[in-house]
This record gives C-alpha cells, structure tokens and sequence, in this order.
C-alpha cells in the first residue's frame, strides 16, 4: 500500500550535484539498499518507492549534499508504463 502512495508523494529525498562527492555514504547506510546516486546522475530526485524517508542518508552524507524536497511528480510511475509500452 505504501509503495502505492509514494508514487504520488510531494516529499521525496534530493541530492544536490554540487555539493556531492560522491563518496557512497548514504547508498551503503540506506536500510532499503537505493541506489540514490543514479538518481542523482539523471537529474531526478529519489523516485524509488522502496524509500522509507528515514533521512540515514542526510544524517550521513558529510558535505549536507541531501534534503527533503516537495514537488510535484509522479514517481517512476510513466517511466515504468513506458518501458510496458
Ligand atoms: S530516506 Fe532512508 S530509505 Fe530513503 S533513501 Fe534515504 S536512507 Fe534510504
Ligand atoms: S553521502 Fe552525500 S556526498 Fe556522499 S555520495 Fe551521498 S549525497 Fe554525495
């Protein structure tokens, strides 16, 4: 049911590029094992709905490189409907 409703959530976890290292801290203590910096990578905030919004991986990530942010979108919801189509 969570994994339903996180699709659809405003708050998501977001990495700021300019301020990561990429030094892996926050993938290797996330307790849902995201990979949080191919999000990163492809400009998108965490759109997995495995996340759990624990905030480990700010509480970890040294240079404050990862935030709560609202926004609008769908989650991997068009992504994965493309990939059906
Ligand atoms: S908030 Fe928690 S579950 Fe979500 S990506 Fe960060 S460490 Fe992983
Ligand atoms: S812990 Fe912070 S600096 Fe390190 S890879 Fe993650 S976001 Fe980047």
């Amino acid at each position: 049911m969570q994994k339903i409703t996180s699709r659809f959530a405003l708050t998501k976890i977001s990495i700021d590029k300019d301020k990561c290292v990429d030094c892996h801290l926050c993938e290797k203590h996330c307790p849902m094992d995201i990979k949080l910096l191919s999000y990163k990578n492809e400009g998108k905030r965490n759109l997995s709905t495995e996340c759990i919004i624990c905030a480990t991986c700010a509480n970890v990530c040294p240079k404050d490189a990862i935030k709560l942010t609202m926004k609008f979108d769908f989650g991997n919801l068009i992504e994965e409907l493309n990939y059906k189509s």
